[in-house]
């Protein structure tokens, strides 16, 4: 929307913290009108010699993008007719549906922004004065706020933020969790139906993303490095402005981040966010028969009751990786040991 160097503290320093970048922004009034497409774009004189797609071999020898396929329709025109779809249908009831997983409730834009197959100020006109759009933009500045954070400090893909958090505690043998965790094994069933709908569509709810980021940071205590790198091969909005910022705001180290003594509950936030379980049961169904009460934590079945609904723990769906409890105390412990 303006260019990171733009946007200034008055003291002249790039900003930490959203809340004044965005009062800054609002401030600045409408970004610039989408230029108009260019007539006619001039080729080069001499052509390079090239080589044809297929030469490249870019294609997948296994088919494994059924899933992509059909959750997606890349290029200019399927970015238009998101836009329009969601401008029209679901902007007006945004800031209330943007957190349930199950709900159609946001635009799923972030893969044509990023390829830039569609621009933010396209998006941002098309919004801006309709009901529902401050909560949007506002997400939009959140963009904004990843890209001029990463343009004034390059390093933090690799390195927090804040450098307290260079020297925190990580668990050292976390590749086995690791790989429950991008295998959606997890035993958490809002965090495996998060990382199959990664795994299927190359795309996750935000909320889910914050959920499944928390357990693996702060309950399997992998530095958060690993899960922004498992987002980067696997995620189709894969960007490295939003997603350092995803995962350092995951991880309590970065810009305006969630503290890190502030660990989500996988079994609270799934009864909260995803209430009846519709978003658990549509990527794991093999936990369909199971009730509601008990689909955020399926382990609380008994032997009986996992008989009546069709599954067995262990061995259909896994048990929890970690301890939430005593994990949660590790991890406040890892903290203090920093301090
Ligand atoms: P909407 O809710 O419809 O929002 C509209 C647009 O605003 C999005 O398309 C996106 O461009 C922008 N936006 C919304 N939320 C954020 C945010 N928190 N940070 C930055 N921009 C935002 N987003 C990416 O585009 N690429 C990433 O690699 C990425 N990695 C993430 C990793 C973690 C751990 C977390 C917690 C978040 C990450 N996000 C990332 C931000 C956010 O989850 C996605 O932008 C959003 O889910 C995309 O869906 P949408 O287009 O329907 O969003």
């Amino acid at each position: 929307l303006f260019e990171p160097w733009e946007v200034r503290t008055g003291k002249g320093d790039p900003y930490r913290v959203f809340t004044p970048f965005w009062r800054n922004l609002s401030a600045r009034g409408e970004p610039d009108a989408v230029l108009p497409a260019p007539e006619r774009i001039p080729p080069p004189q001499h052509w390079p010699a090239g080589a044809s797609a297929a030469a490249l071999g870019l294609l997948p020898t296994v088919d494994w993008t059924t899933g992509m396929a059909a959750a997606w329709q890349p290029g200019e025109v399927g970015a238009l007719a998101q836009l329009e779809r969601f401008v029209d249908q679901k902007l007006a009831d945004y800031d209330e549906a943007r957190d349930y997983p199950a709900r159609d409730g946001v635009s799923r834009l972030s893969p044509f922004l990023h390829h830039g197959e569609i621009s933010p100020r396209q998006v941002w006109h098309a919004a801006s004065g309709r009901p529902g759009a401050p909560a949007f933009l506002r997400e939009l500045g959140w963009r904004e706020f990843a890209h001029h954070v990463l343009f004034h400090f390059p390093h933090t893909p690799t390195a927090p933020l804040n450098e307290r958090y260079a020297d925190f505690p990580w668990r050292h043998d976390y590749h086995a969790l690791l790989q429950a965790w991008q295998h959606a094994q997890t035993g958490f069933p809002i965090v495996d139906a998060g990382l199959r709908e990664l795994w299927h569509t190359g795309w996750m709810h935000n909320r889910v993303r914050m959920i499944a980021g928390s357990l693996l940071v702060k309950n399997i205590r992998a530095p958060w490095v690993a899960g922004a790198r498992w987002f980067w091969d696997t995620l189709v909005d894969a960007d490295l402005a939003s997603n350092t910022l995803g995962w350092q705001w995951v991880a309590g180290c970065g810009a305006d981040a969630a503290p890190y003594f502030r660990i989500f509950n996988p079994v609270r936030q799934g009864e909260r966010f995803d209430a009846a379980g519709e978003y658990v049961r549509h990527w794991l169904p093999e936990l369909g028969g199971v009730p509601d009460t008990r689909i955020h934590c399926p382990w609380r079945l008994s032997a009986a009751e996992q008989a009546h609904c069709g599954v067995r723990m262990g061995r259909d769906y896994p048990l929890p990786v970690v301890d939430l409890a005593r994990s949660r105390e590790e991890a406040l412990a890892a903290l203090a040991a920093m301090r």
